[in-house]
């Protein structure tokens, strides 16, 4: 992505690579800042009730349609626990108990580091919201493995079903994949 015009004064960017740096970045023409960008991070939580998930069907792009597990962007001032107790709301009005932390994910093929926790449902209401068209308790064996929003999601779900049996870890994973199926649009947007 690129900064055209500088944040601060307004005149055109051009792209070079400041002393010292190693990366090419956009600096104003005439103030001279340098315009950073790194990845963004995306928080979420598997939510468990009575040895179903929660799972929330999308209903904003990417991936509009899709099913996912409550995540977004963290807030400025923000844990990533809080982070994702918060998206859970936004998104499925559930309230979640028992937070941990279940893996971090590098998706590094679009700049963007995933903190995914693990936590219980706390009482028993969740919604579909503007968010999601649809919030619903899903049974393991009928998670719908190849409509899934994100890699990520997927590779967590994979992970979490098999631990339920196990015992949970913590893991860092990197994904590379890109998705299944036909509803690829989108992921490499924002
Ligand atoms: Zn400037």
């Amino acid at each position: 992505m690129n900064v055209k015009f500088c944040q601060y004064c307004g005149a055109k960017t051009e792209k070079k690579i400041p002393k010292g740096d190693d990366h090419l970045r956009d600096i104003c023409t005439q103030c001279k800042a340098i315009h950073y960008q790194n990845p963004k991070i995306i928080t979420g939580v598997i939510v468990e009730h009575a040895g179903k998930i929660l799972l929330a069907k999308r209903a904003i792009e990417p991936r509009y349609g899709t099913w996912t597990v409550p995540a977004g962007f963290m807030e400025l001032e923000e844990t990533a626990q809080a982070g994702a107790a918060r998206e859970c709301y936004e998104e499925t009005e559930a309230k979640i108990k028992n937070i941990e932390l279940f893996g971090v994910y590098n998706t590094t093929v679009n700049s963007q580091v995933y903190t995914l926790f693990r936590a219980e449902l706390d009482g028993l209401h969740f919604t579909e919201t503007v968010e999601s068209l649809e919030v619903k308790l899903v049974d393991p064996k009928d998670i719908p493995w190849d409509d899934l929003a994100f890699p990520c999601i997927e590779s967590a779900l994979e992970r979490y079903v098999k631990e339920m049996k196990t015992g949970f870890t913590v893991q860092l994973e990197d994904i590379h994949g890109s998705f299944k199926g036909a509803r690829s649009t989108g992921y490499y947007d924002s």
